[in-house]
Order: C-alpha cells, then sequence, then structure tokens
C-alpha cells in the first residue's frame, strides 16, 4: 500500500481528524493519548478518501497570485489587465490593451503599488457592482423590490451579503470574475430582498429572474481556485 505523508499534531481533542489542504498537504490531529500506530492505522482506513482528495487539489490548476508591479497581470471582469504606469506616457498606452493604469509606480515600493491598486480596484469595482445593481433592479421591477444600496468591502468567505434593511455588500474580490459570475452573485443578493432564508421561494425567483445561475455559480467557484 502507498504510504501516505503528513504532519501530526497532538491536542486535547477526542477523536482524530485528517485534514487535507489545498497545498497537497495532509495533516492529522489527534488526542494525545493516540500511538503512532494507531494513527497509521486510521489513515489507512481512510486512505482512499485522502487520496481522492489529494487528488481533487492536484487537478486544480495553480492559483494566480500576482504581484504588485509595473507589467504584471491582475484580473478584473474575467479578462487579464496588466498594471501600467500613467505618469509619463498617458498618450502612449495601447487602447486595445486591457490596462490598470496607476500614476508614479517606476520607483514606488510594492506596499505602495499595492495601495494605489487598490484604490483604482475598490472604485472600478464598486461603480461596476452599483451598475450591475441597478440593472438588476430594474429587470425586476414587476417584482416590487424593498429599496436597496450597494457597499464593497473586503471578505474572506462569502461573495456577498443582504441585509434585511437592504445594504448589499460585494466582496471585492467578486470584480476579477465574468460578467456571468457577477450578475448570479448580484441577483442572488436582490432576491434576498423578497426571500430571506435559501428556501424553495428563493430558488424560484433565482430561475425567474436568471435562469442559468447554476451553472455561473458553479464558474465563479471553479474560477476562484484560478486566480
Ligand atoms: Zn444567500
Amino acid at each position: 500500500m502507498k504510504s501516505i505523508e503528513y504532519s501530526l499534531v497532538l491536542s486535547k481533542r477526542k477523536t482524530i481528524a485528517i485534514i487535507v489542504k489545498p497545498d497537497q498537504t495532509v495533516e492529522v490531529r489527534a488526542p494525545k493519548r493516540v500511538s503512532k500506530k494507531e494513527v497509521e492505522s486510521f489513515l489507512q482506513l481512510k486512505q482512499s478518501w485522502v487520496l481522492a482528495k489529494l487528488g481533487e487539489f492536484s487537478s486544480r490548476p495553480e492559483a494566480h497570485e500576482p504581484k504588485y508591479q509595473e507589467g504584471e497581470t491582475h484580473y478584473f471582469l474575467g479578462e487579464p489587465h496588466c498594471i501600467v504606469d500613467t505618469t509619463d506616457a498617458l498618450q502612449n498606452i495601447d487602447t486595445d490593451q486591457a490596462s490598470i493604469p496607476l500614476r508614479s509606480i517606476k520607483d514606488a515600493t510594492s506596499d505602495q503599488i499595492e495601495k494605489r491598486f487598490d484604490r483604482w480596484y475598490r472604485k472600478e469595482a464598486l461603480a461596476l457592482f452599483i451598475e450591475r445593481h441597478d440593472y438588476w433592479r430594474e429587470q425586476m421591477a414587476h417584482l416590487s423590490l424593498p429599496d436597496s444600496y450597494v457597499t464593497i468591502r473586503k471578505m474572506k468567505r462569502r461573495w456577498g451579503s443582504c441585509t434585511s434593511r437592504g445594504k448589499i455588500t460585494f466582496s471585492t474580490a467578486l470584480a476579477k470574475y465574468p460578467l456571468t459570475c457577477i450578475d448570479a452573485v448580484v441577483v442572488h443578493e436582490l432576491c434576498h430582498l423578497l426571500e430571506f432564508s435559501h428556501n424553495q421561494r428563493f430558488y424560484q425567483f433565482m430561475s425567474h429572474v436568471y435562469p442559468g445561475w447554476k451553472a455561473y455559480d458553479k464558474q465563479l467557484q471553479t474560477l476562484s481556485w484560478q486566480y
């Protein structure tokens, strides 16, 4: 049998758990009293699950983690955008090439460029989300939505949220993905204005307003592993 490499973390917990991470490492968490032999036999018992999980992560393309420097490619609206310095050559920008125009980055540090990049990105993303929010509200006019407004925030675990008072927040990073995926999130949050829970009624609204939403949700999930 193929042996699985793993790191062992002993703690006060009561049961053994196996964690397979996206970087294809395996961590076993176990109670302090457990012997190495017990850990190995538990791993063997779960071997097919662990191997399947490892395979799943290895087939995923490596995440695109761009740096903050001139010429680097970042995604916006599903398209690669190149960071360009606009300081002395505004007229030299090739208009066919999607770009992120930033000022004075030649002598700037990566942190400084990141700050300027964030400002540009946030502004563009907010304008985009507001435009899509307004567009979809118009499409849903026959459903008499309660009022809503858009905010933007860096969020780790979700793409969007909606409060009962109509405050819709989008994750800044959502702007990286294709419009179809962004729209799926926008419509999702707008449907929450009609139905707060993820119940049958909610998904009926989703399918009525944006029939392709399921495929785009899935596409967004897949792309989020890539960039
Ligand atoms: Zn929801």
